[in-house]
């Protein structure tokens, strides 16, 4: 179904994110036809070109990043005559006046994402406002990361409430955009199979890993200042913990889900120390050149930021209390993997005696790569040797459930960007969520921090510290394997 018709003005058109994301995104929604073809995309950003260059600019990532297909058929020219372009400087007057009047007084959706450095949000929302922009009609689209603890968020978030209602801010967490954190609701909310287990009267524990198996890269300088926590566990695994946690709300409304979501995180109990273990990556020792440790890779030999960390947390209401939440990322580990998994309790007694062996269910629900959900079942083994239990998986592959065609593959910020034009803010993070998770945060790194806790080296492509093993094996669990 397509949308309405919008104008989308990409600050920041030219950066890395619009090239490897955005427009192609975007140009997956124009040939799917939900993107209609009066649309108008325009790219904002500081350096000097004109609207054609800033087209072969779209043209040259589109094909590197996606959408390969349609773009022998003419579709993509087609799509390139909605693009345009300004230059534009968030801190100064270049600019401006021409943006206004290419989007200004038009009857159509005007949406802003800001998809800058985060020291312009500011900038670019007064300035929005000064050339008369901001109107009830806008809508602006506001990247990670949100802050960098309780204080700065705060202060973000009164900026720009200055010149927009919270109903028009949109705070991107792409986590939030995929397939399966969808139908992770679907399945909690959508079966009466699993809502009346859905407790610590039958969950045991619940593990949420993400992990990568790249380094900083060449983001060294920015993810030093921030590390794990910041950039990863304070929002996307905070959020995915919230979508598991959460109460069934009311309806699956914007306001019904975050508010449900800010219970979560204002349920949470403050960490204690030997609950967390950070770690520093190891040089890759067959290529130390093209692989070096963390502190190299960051150009800061006294660097105590950490590039994994493991946590146990627990949420103190009825639902939850006794049952622990063991939080998990890293980089440079020895796989790609994002997973939750939702560890029941063993059978109250096994009729079958001990030696036919045990198995919990596990219900794993994987964000990538093969994005699906799968639920551990105990069964007999087959053959004639007796009553021998084994473990094994009922299967909920997308890609196998649906086919090929069936399950169109929508990328996570496509998919977001499309809500943004429906008015749809379920799927992003109000201003109070934000706040809350730093509010949480801020004293766990403020300890860390206090203690001068060192983080501790890990080999490269393995599963982190060994420290972190044991902060499960201590509780006589086990973290799942990373694949
Ligand atoms: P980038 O450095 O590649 O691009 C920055 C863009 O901002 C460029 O288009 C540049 O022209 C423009 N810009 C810089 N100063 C400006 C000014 N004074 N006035 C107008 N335009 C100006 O950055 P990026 O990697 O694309 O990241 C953009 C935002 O998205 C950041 O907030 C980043 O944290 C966030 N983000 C990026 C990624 C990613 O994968 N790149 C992922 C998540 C979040």
């Amino acid at each position: 179904i397509p949308v309405d018709p919008f104008d989308l003005v990409i600050f920041g058109g030219t950066g890395d994110l619009a090239r490897r994301k955005i427009l192609p995104g975007l140009f997956r929604r124009y040939c799917s036809g939900q993107m209609p073809e009066n649309a108008r995309i325009i790219g904002a950003a500081r350096s000097d070109m004109e609207a054609h260059d800033y087209a072969a600019l779209a043209a040259e990532a589109i094909q590197e990043f996606g959408g390969g297909k349609a773009c022998e058929d003419g579709t993509l020219e087609k799509f390139l005559t909605c693009l345009d372009y300004v230059t534009i400087d968030a801190r100064g007057d270049r600019g401006w006046s021409e943006l206004q009047a290419r989007v200004a007084g038009k009857d159509r959706i005007e949406a802003f994402y800001f998809s800058v450095a985060p020291s312009l949000f500011g900038d670019l929302a007064e300035r929005l406002q000064s050339h008369g922009m901001a109107d009830s009609k806008a809508r602006i689209v506001v990247e990670k990361p949100f802050g960098r603890d309780l204080a700065s968020a705060q202060a973000l978030n009164a900026t720009l409430a200055k010149y927009f209602d919270e109903k028009q801010i949109y705070r991107i967490d792409h986590y939030l955009g995929k397939e399966t954190v969808q139908n992770l609701m679907a399945v909690r909310f959508g079966n009466m199979l699993f809502e009346p287990l859905w407790n610590s009267q039958f969950v045991d524990h619940i593990q949420i890993t993400v992990a990568e198996t790249v380094g900083v890269g060449g983001r060294g300088e920015y993810y030093d200042k921030s590390g794990a926590m910041r950039d990863m566990v304070q929002n996307h695994l905070m959020q995915l913990l919230c979508l598991i946690a959460m109460e069934p709300p009311a309806r699956f409304s914007p306001d019904a889900v975050r508010d449900e979501k800010l219970k979560v995180i204002r349920a949470l109990d403050p960490v204690e120390p030997h609950h967390i273990v950070r770690g520093q990556y190891d040089a890759d020792p067959d290529d130390p050149d093209a692989m070096p440790d963390y502190r190299t890779a960051v150009d800061n030999p006294r660097s105590k930021t950490e590039s994994f960390l493991a946590l146990k947390t627990h949420i103190a209401n009825w639902r939850w209390a006794g049952t622990p939440f063991y939080l998990r990322t890293g980089k440079r580990l020895c796989a790609r993997s994002s997973e939750i998994s939702i560890v029941f309790k063993d059978t109250p007694h096994s009729i079958f005696g001990e030696e036919a062996g045990r198995h919990r269910n596990v219900l794993s629900i994987r964000l990538q790569p093969n994005e699906g959900i799968t639920l551990g079942v105990t069964i007999k083994e087959p053959g004639p040797g007796g009553m021998r239990l084994i473990d094994v998986p009922l299967d909920m592959s997308f890609a196998d459930a649906l086919g090929p065609d069936g399950a169109e593959h929508v990328d996570a910020y496509e998919r977001l960007i499309m809500d943004v034009i429906r008015g749809n803010q379920t799927l992003f993070m109000r201003g109070d969520e934000v706040e809350a998770a730093w509010a949480w945060t801020d004293p766990i790194i403020e300890g860390w921090t206090k203690r001068g806790d060192v983080p501790k080296p890990y080999d490269s492509h393995g599963a982190g510290p060994d420290t972190s093993t044991q902060l499960m094996r201590r509780d006589d669990r086990e973290w799942r394997e990373i694949t």
